[in-house]
């Protein structure tokens, strides 16, 4: 190992790790950080593009942050929380943009219009509603609606294409939203924390077991996979930044705010198509509705994507049922994660949730035929032969105990943090990378605190996050400035606002 002894260990080389040392890097330079990754690149896990859908999560399209209630009304506070979370990853790239830490904005973030779009008069009747709640909020202002065909023939050509002219139909459109190739984004802002002389990468190494001495640091072991050698790294603060891998050593770390946890791994599977001439008519991102007992984030979607600087095409995610905690783990990763503690909720959710393990069921249990015909409800003339299968990244739903029901299934993401503010680890997988420059910020806030209300931090926050500190949610005029920087510097929507 290059150092012993750091200020920081990042644990997992994904999108999480990569901010948190990119933030901490650019507020004191001088911190010793060391990031420790299993395998043996950057950003191979969720992370990597092909992993998850790249969609820039703002809440424009996504139904299942707008739940409808049992008297009709729509719920918007987590679009609206979620669209406020992005605004602060776009104003954190657009500063690295400027800075020229991170490379021209096409090689990761890409305008493309985000579209809901339903059918059936009842989700017809939904998605008028949500449109009507969001519309009047200044986040979503530039948002559109229609029922008409002939409209919606224009927005998404192939999804209107051959559809039956009598079916009642829906769709929203903002058309700055955005495709992130996250992996890309990973491997340019590692590639920059390697340029600090105080930074140390360390691929090839599992972290398998740490212990906090007295004096509150932490004795991290670290195995070389290539030659099963262990180290220790002293750090004095450790972030678990491990993915799906981060709820087994939280639970190594034994400090009691972890007791309770489990975790519900699901993994995911696209369609990806593979005849060009069908790629390049689709140029949008559109979500539809869940089936009904679907977890929250296996909304079907049929996505265009840039990945690599080639644009690409895919449809799902199809959920399956696995034990294992990361795409390269263990098939025993759950079963090792059973602990007294988390016993209880786990099978209070299992007893909970009959809908979801048959939807799970279901859905791995699909043939190629099925799963295109899933696909035509967005596609109609989609053929068998213009599509496989490929296996997407894991998620690891978070499990707690809860006082009412015994234990809960939770699809967000948490930060759980040590007391003494040493560590911390991110469980959980929604809305994921989008939003990972506010959970960075939050661990920093939770376990830097009295570095944070120095003015030294507070101004290069400010810097770098002009929002930082104020809500976009109130304040109007904030967002434009805000909106219109970050969309003129990604190169999201020309230089002003769009509409
Ligand atoms: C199917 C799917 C679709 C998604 N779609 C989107 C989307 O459209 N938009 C969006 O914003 N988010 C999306 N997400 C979520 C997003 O991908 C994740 O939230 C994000 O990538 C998580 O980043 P991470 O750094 O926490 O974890 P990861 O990228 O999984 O990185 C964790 C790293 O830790 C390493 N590691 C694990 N254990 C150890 C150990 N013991 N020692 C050393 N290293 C270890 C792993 O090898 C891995 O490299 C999606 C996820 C999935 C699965």
């Amino acid at each position: 190992m290059a150092q012993n002894k750091v200020d920081v260990l990042l644990v997992g080389a994904g999108v999480m790790s990569a901010t948190l040392g990119s933030l901490l890097a650019q507020l004191d330079p001088s911190l010793k950080i060391a990031m420790v990754e299993r395998l043996s690149k950057v950003a191979q896990e969720s992370t990597h593009s092909l992993n998850n859908a790249g969609t820039g999560h703002a809440g424009y399209c996504e139904l299942n942050y707008t739940p409808q209630q049992s008297d009709g009304s729509v719920r918007i506070e987590r679009a609206l929380e979620i669209n406020g979370a992005f605004e602060m990853s776009l104003q954190y790239w657009s500063y690295l943009v400027e800075q020229g830490v991170l490379p021209a904005p096409e090689g990761f973030i890409n305008p493309i219009c985000h579209q809901s779009f339903v059918w059936g008069e009842a989700d017809v009747e939904f998605l008028r509603k949500r449109y009507a709640a969001l519309r009047r909020h200044h986040l979503f202002e530039e948002m559109e609606y229609s029922e008409d065909h002939a409209v919606l023939r224009r927005w998404m050509p192939l999804v209107m294409k051959h559809r039956d002219a009598s079916q009642a139909v829906a769709a929203t459109r903002v058309q700055h939203g955005t495709d992130v190739d996250f992996g890309f984004l990973t491997r340019k802002l590692v590639q920059s924390l390697k340029k600090h002389p105080a930074f140390d990468l360390e691929l090839c190494h599992t972290v398998v077991g740490m212990k906090q001495r007295d004096d509150g640091r932490w004795q991290v072991r670290v195995k070389d996979n290539r030659t099963d050698q262990t180290a220790t790294i002293d750090a004095g603060f450790v972030f678990l930044g491990a993915g799906g891998g981060a709820l087994p050593l939280l639970q190594k770390s034994g400090i009691p705010e972890a007791r309770g946890y489990g975790g519900f791994p699901v993994s995911g599977q696209w369609l990806i198509c593979k005849n060009p001439d069908v790629v390049k008519r689709h140029c949008s991102k559109v979500y539809g509705k869940a089936a009904v007992g679907a977890p929250p984030m296996s909304v079907p979607h049929l996505d265009a994507r840039i990945i690599d600087g080639e644009q690409a095409l895919i449809f799902g995610p199809f959920a399956s049922i696995t034990t294992k905690f990361l795409k390269q783990g263990s098939a025993l990763d759950l079963f090792a994660s059973l602990k007294s503690s988390n016993l209880g909720p786990m099978l209070a959710v299992a007893r909970d949730n009959p809908d979801l393990a048959r939807y799970l069921i279901s859905e791995a249990f699909q043939s190629h035929k099925e799963r295109v015909a899933t696909l035509r409800n967005f596609y109609t003339e989609a053929r068998e032969e213009d599509w496989e299968l490929a296996s997407a990244g894991q998620r690891v739903q978070i499990i707690k105990g809860s006082e009412e029901e015994g234990g809960k299934l939770e699809f967000g993401t948490e930060i759980v943090t040590a007391r003494d503010g040493t560590l911390a680890a991110l469980l959980g997988a929604s809305p994921g990378a989008s939003t990972s420059v506010q959970a960075m910020i939050e661990v920093i806030e939770r376990c830097f605190g009295p570095q944070m209300k120095t003015a030294g931090w507070r101004r290069k926050m400010k810097m770098m996050i002009p929002s930082y500190g104020e809500s976009l949610d109130e304040n109007v005029a904030l967002l434009h400035e805000v909106r219109r920087r970050a969309l003129a510097t990604l190169r999201l929507g020309g230089s002003g606002r769009p509409g």
